[in-house]
């Protein structure tokens, strides 16, 4: 059967905050733009924290204002309180997009707060978007949904019941997180099914990383399930603390690439999205994860595969953005400039 999937790309925000080495404004902004127009339902462009937790993402006002908004493209970011709030709703934001983890433990270490006191600041989040006269709606993100690395297991009914609740305050939607990859298929589908009957109201967006290679499998299943939203990050980055090393995100090209081999409609121009997947090393200045900008595309069609990677290269492309002097600029940038380190970041 061919589905539409809704993809919310994660790049410069879950991606990013996780790099050492500070991404200068205008290269946000440029990728943010040639995203843009590869046909993303979403994107999620910040996060309006605390410059001293995520220096990485300290000029969220300023990429929010300069970024071109593209119609049927919704721009979300992240918000950890009341205050976020506020600076995202003065940017117009489309979305707001709040975390708590459903484990415990993983909440003080992430967020350095019980999770009752989470769900309350994150209460007058809700508020204060829905007293808003721009109504903005509020996406609920789920950390640790699928398993916590200091907890282990974590049963449904505890994601349920905080679904619930967050439900009740009048989120629009929910996204179920495997902040460190620990899902697996089979609970993958439980809680589609589980979600899907108990809350079917809500619009619901599954946020998987690779953390140990069962990214894709989980997808597949989850849209076997009847999920059509998908959280992705380019290149496969993002990571977390407490597995260093690891991979990230799922990745959005790989991902992409794979619904639509199977058939189903993504609205998303792959080879746009391949050309800033190939920048990307370039703006972290390391390898990425992804696997497609190194063997290129399938194509069915004898001598029509995607001439695959050849030198990391950073170019225009059909899109028409990212362009090599903002590249080249933020390569120079690489040699001296690492970020003020924070043990705080808002991991979802
Ligand atoms: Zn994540």
């Amino acid at each position: 059967m061919k589905t539409r999937i809704l993809f919310n790309e994660l790049v410069t925000r879950d991606g990013f905050q996780n790099e050492p080495m500070f991404v200068p404004t205008d290269t946000k902004v440029a990728l943010i733009d040639g995203l843009s127009r590869c046909g993303y339902a979403k994107i999620e462009v910040t996060s309006f924290t605390s410059p001293k937790a995520i220096p990485m993402l300290y000029d969220a006002q300023e990429v929010m204002a300069r970024i071109e908004r593209v119609p049927g493209v919704e721009y979300t970011a992240l918000v950890p309180n009341v205050r976020g709030a506020e600076r995202a709703l003065e940017c117009h934001c489309d979305e707001i997009n709040v975390v708590m983890s459903v484990s415990e433990t993983h909440n003080q270490a992430n967020l350095r707060m019980p999770r009752d006191k989470s769900f309350a600041a994150l209460t007058d989040v809700i508020r204060l978007a829905g007293e808003h006269p721009s109504r903005t709606p509020v996406n609920v993100s789920l950390s640790t949904a699928f398993g916590c690395p200091m907890e282990g297991d974590i049963p449904e009914g505890e994601v349920l019941y905080w679904a619930e609740r967050f439900a009740a305050l009048g989120v629009r939607g929910l996204t179920v997180c495997d902040t460190t990859g620990m899902a697996n298929p089979t609970q993958v589908a439980r809680m589609a099914e589980i979600l899907q009957r108990r809350l079917p109201r809500l619009q619901l967006t599954m946020h998987f990383h690779d953390t140990r290679g069962m990214g894709l499998a989980n997808v597949l299943v989850a849209v076997q399930q009847g999920i059509v939203r998908f959280d992705g990050s380019l290149g496969g980055l993002g990571g977390c603390p407490y597995a260093p090393g690891a991979s990230g995100n799922i990745c959005s090209e790989d991902t992409i690439h794979m619904l639509m081999c199977m058939g189903h409609e993504t609205g998303i121009d792959l080879d746009a999205l391949l050309v800033l997947a190939r920048g990307l090393p370039v703006v972290v200045s390391h390898v990425v994860p992804g696997h497609l900008i190194k063997a290129g595309r399938v194509d069915t069609r004898a001598g029509k595969g995607d001439s695959g990677p050849g030198p990391v290269r950073f170019c225009a492309g059909q899109a028409g953005v990212f362009n090599e002097s903002a590249v080249a600029e933020v390569a120079a940038g690489f040699h001296g400039s690492p970020g003020p380190s924070s043990h705080l970041k808002e991991f979802s």
